[in-house]
């Protein structure tokens, strides 16, 4: 029997989980001292918990779940593809059907020029995955020396060794040494947190060419390539001027460096293109997937990577890099079928013509409120920066506590799911809500701020 067919109750399930489950980003002591929410139940853009509390997933999961829970076709794809071949791996020679349709169908998804894709598990392994990658193409190339990546600040691209060290969260390069060699950081294009007097547009070059410093510091014919996700979405849904990415394109062309693009989350619709890269107008060579390509519904991510750097990897001989769990039948059904709903129900033009802008206008209206010092969206995704000072955008008092943190619990109580990076509240719900459900969850959000701000005044 397992725990989901007992009886047991809220605060049973929450004592079994703080004696054995250690949980992800989590202050274990603080967590079992309040104990965790039990989610037991989805459809749509809906949770429920194991109180009957009915919440709007604000957050889509982690940023993932793109064409909303309950999604029949998928859940039949992948009990089909279980009983047909549940497992069978793609190294030594071998392939099999689904592996075969996504690649296929992956390559008719993304931007021209993308044909071959590199499947993984996650965005961490994609990334991971492209560390190498880079290095192996430029060594394939006789240029072993070019080995260095430069990332940004408050990036965020996984957990594991590469993909905390591509990152750029102090917090985690604290633990276990981080960053391994051969890293760089520059800055992030963070206007409204770092862009002092200069214009959006002035900054953003500023930002952008950080990078051509560093290369000039370092030297081009040492860097392998530059990575950036189109918007930060773990730094705080960090929109970049619409100066910023024509410009770092221009320089990696010009020094000769790759152009990754880390589309985890911005990719598979969230900014109401396909891939974050064309909503932005620029041209990657490598693309890191993960979540939205399968909506979460079965762990899957890939390394797509353009013809120009294909050619170059499939002519190197073997690269001696894999993972069991790379194509996995099921995880690939369930990615086929997530992609064939995107298409059928034209979700992606549906987030650019009318449900992105419907919620944009709401979400952005947020900033009248007292305590918001910017609101900001570009498709689905968005953020609000809470101040105590408008004018001056400060930070609040230490004493006070974290004011995201506070205001994401009361918003949690009213029935959505935000999450709060520092004092950044943000919001990134399914990609099929609906006009009504985003009435509601800017009313909740509205509400939740009113009393944010009595308790942090
Ligand atoms: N890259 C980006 C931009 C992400 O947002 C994330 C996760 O949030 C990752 C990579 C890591 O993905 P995963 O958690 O699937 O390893």
């Amino acid at each position: 029997m397992t725990l989901h067919q007992t009886n047991l109750t809220t605060a049973e399930l929450r004592a079994i989980d703080a004696a054995h489950h250690l949980h992800p980003f989590t202050d274990t002591k603080g967590l079992n001292a309040e104990g965790a929410r039990v989610i037991v139940k989805s459809k749509g853009v809906h949770l429920w918990d194991s109180e009957g509390n009915t919440i709007i997933d604000g957050m889509s999961g982690l940023w993932n779940v793109n064409v909303g829970y309950g999604r029949e076709e998928i859940i039949d794809a992948v009990a089909r593809q279980m009983r047909e071949l549940p497992y069978y791996n793609t190294f030594f020679k071998t392939t099999h059907l689904p592996a075969i349709e996504l690649a296929r169908l992956l390559a008719e998804v993304t931007p021209p020029g993308f044909n071959r894709v590199f499947f993984t598990g996650s965005g961490s392994e994609s990334n991971d995955t492209i560390i190498r990658m880079v290095r192996h193409y430029w060594a394939a190339l006789d240029k072993p020396e070019k080995k260095i990546i430069v990332a940004r600040h408050n990036g965020y691209h996984g957990s594991t060794m590469g993909g905390a060290s591509l990152g750029g969260m102090k917090p985690m390069h604290a633990q276990g040494g981080l960053p391994i060699p051969g890293i760089v950081h520059i800055a992030q294009p963070y206007w409204y947190g770092e862009g002092g007097d200069q214009s959006p547009e002035a900054f953003g070059l500023w930002a952008a060419r950080e990078l051509e410093r560093t290369l000039d510091e370092i030297g081009a014919d040492k860097v392998a390539a530059f990575i950036g996700e189109p918007v930060q979405g773990a730094g705080g849904v960090v929109i970049p001027p619409a100066t910023y990415w024509p410009e770092i394109q221009r320089i990696c062309r010009e020094r000769d460096i790759l152009l990754i693009s880390d589309e985890v989350i911005c990719g598979f619709g969230r900014t109401g293109a396909w891939f974050g890269c064309q909503h932005f107008g620029y041209e990657p060579d490598i693309m890191a997937m993960a979540k939205g390509i399968s909506s979460g519904y079965l762990p899957i991510g890939g390394v797509m990577v353009s013809d120009k750097v294909a050619e170059v990897i499939a002519n190197a001989g073997d690269f001696n890099h894999g993972y069991t769990y790379s194509g996995h039948p099921a995880a690939c059904a369930a990615a086929i079928a997530n992609i064939r709903i995107l298409l059928d129900e034209k979700i992606v033009d549906r987030v650019r013509d009318d449900i992105g802008p419907y919620m944009q206008k709401q979400w952005l209206a947020l900033a009248d409120h007292p305590m918001v010092g910017e609101a900001r969206m570009v498709g689905l995704v968005g953020a609000l920066e809470l101040t105590p000072n408008k004018a001056t955008r400060a930070a609040w008092p230490a004493e006070i506590g974290t004011v995201g943190t506070i205001t994401r619990d009361i918003s949690f109580r009213n029935g959505l799911v935000m999450r709060a990076t520092r004092d950044v509240m943000i919001i990134a719900p399914p990609l099929v809500i609906s006009h009504e459900e985003v009435d509601d969850l800017v009313r909740i959000t509205r509400k939740t701020l009113d009393e944010a701000w009595a308790e942090a005044k």
